[in-house]
């Protein structure tokens, strides 16, 4: 994906890509398998199509034979039963017999009887003489009756076949003739075979055709199997030597079907012998009748399994592109930041990832956030400061090298990773340069940034370290009036060493109790006695004593803060009711709980419990919550602090001043003290901060809320805040924080 994803041309483009790109990647391999499937499917009903074909012409062609078997096998009876009437002595003459049977001829598709004797010559059952028949002995020769092969009739143009039986008439060698039309016994060959397509012969046992179905054959006594090897000019040795074995079966009286190539279609032959003469019924059916049903069944087949594999993909490209549509949204979620149409730092964090692995060369990360953006908040409003965001977001994109990644980390904090090959400098006054007015609707702002940089180094990989050394160069400069950007170096690069240490230290430090209380004194205004102290945290690490200006940002970013707070919680109740049991009272002491409490509401818990462990009464310590508490947009500071109050405990609100809370909120918070900050009697500017103090003093004393002013170092200081009637003072005119016996000794000579 594109990095600058809030170009929205660039983003549309590529969301769609990414997005509804179509999962090729499973969707080919279903097609795939079913593709397979189907492909097997068909073959599978294509043999099963074969199979059943090969049984048709079987059945069809057993059937033809069972027919021609039984016709003939009527009329050989027919010719029995006459030459058993003549035999039994019946009839005198010929005539006798024919009139005795003339009329039964039809039914039995006899055309005409004869009676001839061993010289040919006779009469016929309808009124003709016969002279020398050819070849009478054949049929004196046979003992049974007997059924000749086709010949022509002497009457007609017809081929015929004709019955025959000895018998003696009178003393006399007769025959006895039944003929049947040739025609006859086609009409049954050609009836059923194939919608007419396919075709029978009649051949005797040497392969002599005696009819042909198919009117193919001209010549008489044509052998089949030579036949079909010329006509269809056969050279396939396989196709012959198949023609070989049903000769071969037919000679030893065997029956069979078998597939050959005739005229590049695929035939199906059966040959079945009849129950006369040896005689066979051969069937041959072309492919292409049968292949034109089995194609028609195919491509029905084919069709269905196509369509279904249609239906399933189209199922499955629907529930993926559903799926795909659901994912984007939840991408959205996840991240995109809806004020900007930036990525937000999950975003950040995942892409620039990947960014730092590129070959670019000169990569640079910044951390940029706007200064005093709370202030602007509260003046102009939430949805005014979301469009100025919005608008940054848009001139980010704008100024940045086409490579970036711009994303809103958090409230108005900006990240951006990017290469550059020229002089850093140029991009980052232009980035200064154009976001220091803005124009949003009407109104026209001013803005001052903050931007922090770190130029990435080639072994820099982890994204979070060299976010933080950006962050850093970005915290470094708010200190720095006169320039807008830094650039983290040596002097960031060691204190980011000596924060390693510290985190590398902490754990072990808590538990060698590195970490002590000190007490600075808190003095009432008029009488200047000692009304309580405020608890402060020191380490001492081997033999240097690290103030907690050094630590405590730290902790607070690490969350360490809850653990050390706890503990110093802890050190301070114990100190107490150590005090409680000497002089039987504990002075006030205020103890400072960081912000990073609030994140869980049950935090009040642990405070209680201490308390009871030490008998002590809530009401009698003072926890101290600075200012920037209340502003935090993540903390319900109002439900915090009730939630406090009800537990007992005194709340003091620190550093009073400094955060850009509202003056109006205190009226709504549960509070008892206001610790006015110490930038409000630096000395410089304490003529001009009269007013403010004055307007703070006097909401205070309206509320009913005591205040201490801190940072008190001289007696013009003292004078000043005694002027305007303050209630405690704290600070090192008074005392600096000292150890819990110097604060013993101190509260023995001051109260
Ligand atoms: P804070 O709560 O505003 O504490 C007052 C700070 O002002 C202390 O600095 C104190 O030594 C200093 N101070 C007092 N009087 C004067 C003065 O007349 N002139 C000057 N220049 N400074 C004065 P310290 O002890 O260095 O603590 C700094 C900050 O560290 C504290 O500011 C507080 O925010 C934090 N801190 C200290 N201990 C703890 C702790 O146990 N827990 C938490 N969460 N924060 C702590
Ligand atoms: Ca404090
Ligand atoms: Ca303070």
């Amino acid at each position: 994906m594109r990095e600058q994803i809030n170009n929205k041309k660039q983003k549309n483009r590529t969301l769609s890509l990414e997005h509804y790109k179509l999962n090729v990647q499973w969707i080919l391999p279903i097609f795939f398998i079913l593709l397979v499937l189907s492909y097997f499917g068909v073959e599978f009903v294509k043999d099963l199509t074969y199979q059943n074909v090969y049984n048709n012409i079987t059945e069809l062609s057993e059937q033809t034979t069972a027919q021609l078997n039984l016709s003939i096998s009527e009329q050989k009876k027919f010719v029995e039963i006459m030459i058993g009437s003549i035999n039994s002595g019946y009839f005198k003459t010929p005539e006798d017999i024919f009139n005795r049977y003339r009329d039964d001829l039809e039914d039995y598709h006899f055309t005409r009887l004869a009676i001839l004797d061993k010289n040919g010559n006779g009469t016929t059952s309808d009124g003709r003489q016969v002279k020398n028949y050819a070849n009478i002995e054949e049929f004196f020769n046979q003992k049974d009756v007997y059924l000749s092969e086709n010949r022509p009739s002497t009457v007609s143009n017809n081929q015929v076949n004709i019955y025959s039986k000895t018998f003696r008439l009178n003393q006399k060698d007769l025959v006895l003739f039944a003929t049947v039309n040739t025609e006859d016994y086609k009409e049954i060959l050609l009836r059923r075979l194939f919608h007419g397509k396919g075709g029978t012969y009649l051949i005797n046992n040497n392969g002599s055709v005696l009819i042909d179905s198919f009117d193919t054959i001209k010549e008489n006594n044509t052998n089949l199997y030579d036949f079909l090897k010329s006509n269809y000019h056969l050279t396939n040795e396989e196709d012959i030597a198949k023609l070989n074995l049903m000769e071969e079966n037919i000679k030893s009286k065997k029956t069979g079907t078998f597939d050959i190539r005739l005229d590049k279609t695929t035939h199906f032959i059966h040959y079945e012998k009849l129950s006369i003469n040896d005689w066979y019924v051969v069937s041959i059916a072309p492919d292409d009748t049968i292949a034109k049903e089995l194609t028609t069944f195919l491509m029905i087949s084919f069709g269905v399994c196509l369509f279904i594999v249609f239906v399933i993909i189209s199922i499955c490209i629907y529930i993926d592109l559903s799926n795909q549509k659901k994912s984007r949204k939840l991408y959205r979620v996840a991240y995109l930041d809806p004020v900007t149409s930036l990525g937000n730092d999950v975003y950040f964090k995942e892409h620039a990832t990947n960014f730092l692995q590129s070959s670019a060369k000169n990569k640079y990360i910044i951390s940029l956030d706007i200064n005093k953006f709370k202030a602007l908040n509260n003046i102009y409003g939430y949805e005014f400061c979301n469009q100025l965001l919005k608008a940054i977001g848009e001139k980010l994109t704008n100024i940045l090298p086409e490579n970036h990644i711009a994303c809103r980390m958090s409230n108005d904090v900006f990240a951006i990773i990017f290469s550059y090959e020229k002089n850093i400098k140029t991009v980052l006054d232009r980035i200064f340069d154009e976001i220091s007015t803005l124009q949003i609707n009407d109104t026209s702002i001013h803005i001052n940034l903050s931007i922090g940089v770190y130029q990435i180094k080639p072994e820099d990989t982890d994204i979070n370290k060299i976010l933080d050394k950006a962050y850093i160069a970005r915290i470094k400069i708010k200190g720095l009036y006169r320039d807008h950007y830094y650039v983290f170096d040596e002097v960031l690069e060691n204190q980011l060493i000596e924060e390693q240490k510290i985190e590398s230290s902490m754990e072990e430090a808590l538990k060698n109790e590195e970490f002590k209380v000190v007490y600075q004194p808190k003095i009432l205004t008029g009488s200047e006695k000692l009304y309580g102290a405020e608890a402060l945290v020191r380490w001492y690490k081997k033999d240097e004593i690290i103030p907690p200006g050094k630590f405590i940002p730290l902790f607070e970013k690490n969350k360490f803060i809850i653990k050390l707070d706890l503990y110093i919680f802890e050190k301070v109740c114990q100190d107490l009711a150590n005090w409680k049991n000497t002089y039987g009272f504990t002075p006030t002491v205020s103890i400072n709980v960081s912000k990073e409490h609030f994140v869980d509401e049950n935090f009040i818990h642990e405070y209680v419990a201490i308390c009871d462990k030490y008998e002590l009464d809530t009401n009698t310590i003072d926890l101290e919550i600075t200012e920037s508490a209340t502003i935090d947009e993540k903390i319900d500071i109002l439900k915090i602090l009730n939630i406090i109050k009800e537990n007992g405990f005194i709340i003091s609100l620190d550093d009073f001043g400094t955060g850009y809370s509202s003056l109006s909120m205190l009226q709504n918070m549960p509070i008892d003290i206001v610790k006015i900050d110490k930038v409000f009697v630096d000395k410089a500017d304490l003529n001009s901060n009269q007013n403010i103090i004055n307007y703070i003093m006097l909401l205070a004393k309206r509320l009913g809320v005591k205040t201490v002013v801190e940072g008190v170092e001289t007696k013009e200081q003292v004078d000043f805040v005694q002027k305007l009637k303050c209630d405690i003072i704290q600070g090192y005119y008074y005392s600096k924080p000292i150890s819990k016996d110097e604060f013993e000794d101190y509260f023995n000579k001051n109260t």
